[in-house]
């Protein structure tokens, strides 16, 4: 097997902590991967003057996948904003070509108490939605703000964005759903609000095209309204959600507060190649950094999704999210999801147990419930 290379991005606050259990799992799995560590985020920016440096790029542009911890941090609101540790994101996804956001929310049977909604409406859900990340209101032309021409009616300021989409962008996004869906139930649901917009008018045609390719994958299109809706009504119904820029980011939070904490869950960027930058939804969560107790789940199971989408080793991603669930069933926890009854560990703890379930045996913690 030949050596596949790991740009390893912990960035700031409890990135490199979050970081550190990720990277521990990776190595215990035995597979050639070289690993190499670069600064990126605020922790760049101290280093090198910039968020993103000229060798942090090289390193995740030569890389076969990147794992990425998370970056900001208060701090840094009073940069101006190109020097902002978030800049790092975007200009990834733009010098990586990252245009499909992957979301999975998947609620796991130990944590279904910590979703909001009923635990029979979430126990055992796993949906994947995947947002179009390049195009939409976002990034359409012009964009402005403009003022009444007569000044006669202080009141009748204005500002618009521009919605669009291009046949390509639809293309290669809607390829990419139903390629996900063959590896999942077989189903896309295409999200859209084609009875109002005519970008998604040409959306909805669009994918309806695509699909002819795969006509072994059942398509459904549904309005965003009322995909907003079912999503909290019957959220099991779904299997593969693909969407645009804008849809995407409300619906992906909507469904991620579906699995109750933002700790669990993982994402994926990835390329026209599938080659992709994989990093926990949630930030550099500044009010616990340092503290040692933040849940870093979410980072293995990104490193999990890398393995199955950029790297091609299903059966190590399989073993690893196995592991997961076998240290939730163990009832461990760290702060953010723990509950009465269970024992509360921090994340070097939490780490240390998903690596010996990993090799097949129980943490040897003990169960002893602490409060708090
Ligand atoms: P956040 O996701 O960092 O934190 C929100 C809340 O969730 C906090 O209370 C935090 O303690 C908690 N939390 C987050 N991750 C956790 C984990 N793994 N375990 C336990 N608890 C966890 O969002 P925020 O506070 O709005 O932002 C903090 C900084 O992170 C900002 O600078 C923001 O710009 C940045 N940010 C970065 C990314 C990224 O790197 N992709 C994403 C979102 C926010």
């Amino acid at each position: 097997m030949t050596t596949m290379k790991i740009a390893v991005l912990p960035g700031d606050g409890i990135g490199t902590e979050i970081m550190a259990e990720a990277v521990k799992v990776l190595k215990a799995l035995e597979l050639p991967l070289e690993l190499e560590t670069a600064p990126v985020g605020g922790a760049a920016y101290e280093a090198a003057g910039h968020p993103l440096p000229e060798s942090t790029l090289k390193l995740a542009q030569a890389a076969d996948a990147v794992l990425f911890g998370a970056v900001g941090d208060w701090k840094y609101d009073k940069l101006e904003r190109a020097l902002r540790p978030e800049q790092a994101i975007l200009g990834l996804r733009k010098h990586l070509g990252l245009f499909a956001n992957f979301r999975p929310a998947i609620c796991y049977p130990q944590l279904t108490h910590a979703s909001s909604l009923k635990p029979e409406l979430v126990a055992g859900l796993d949906i994947l939605i995947i947002r179009e990340l390049t195009g939409d209101i976002y990034f359409g032309q012009p964009r402005g703000r403009r003022t009444a021409v007569d000044g006669h009616f202080p009141g009748s300021e204005e500002a618009f964005d521009t919605m669009r989409y291009s046949r390509p962008e639809i293309e290669r996004i809607a390829h990419v759903a139903f390629q996900a869906a063959r590896k999942r139930n077989n189903k896309v649901t295409s999200v859209d609000k084609a009875n109002v917009l005519e970008t998604f008018q040409f959306w909805k045609d669009v994918v309806t095209e695509v699909h002819a390719q795969y006509p072994d994958v059942e398509l459904e299109h549904m309005y965003v309204d009322n995909a907003a809706m079912q999503l909290v009504k019957a959220p099991k119904k779904f299997d593969v959600v693909v969407t645009g820029n804008m849809f995407g980011d409300i619906l992906s939070d909507e469904a991620a507060m579906l699995t109750g904490s933002i700790g669990m869950l993982p994402s994926a960027s990835l390329d026209k190649n599938n080659k992709g930058l994989y990093e926990p939804s949630h930030g550099s969560a500044p009010d616990i950094a340092g503290q040692g107790i933040a849940n870093p789940l979410a980072t293995i199971l990104s490193a999990a999704m890398m393995l199955k989408f950029s790297l091609n080793q299903p059966e190590a991603a399989a073993r690893i999210e196995t592991a997961v669930q076998s240290v939730l069933a163990q009832g461990l926890r760290t702060a953010d999801i723990w509950s009465e009854g269970t024992t509360k560990v921090g994340t070097r703890e939490m780490g240390d147990a998903v690596l010996a379930a990993l090799n097949g045996a129980q943490s040897g913690m003990t169960t002893k419930t602490i409060k708090g």
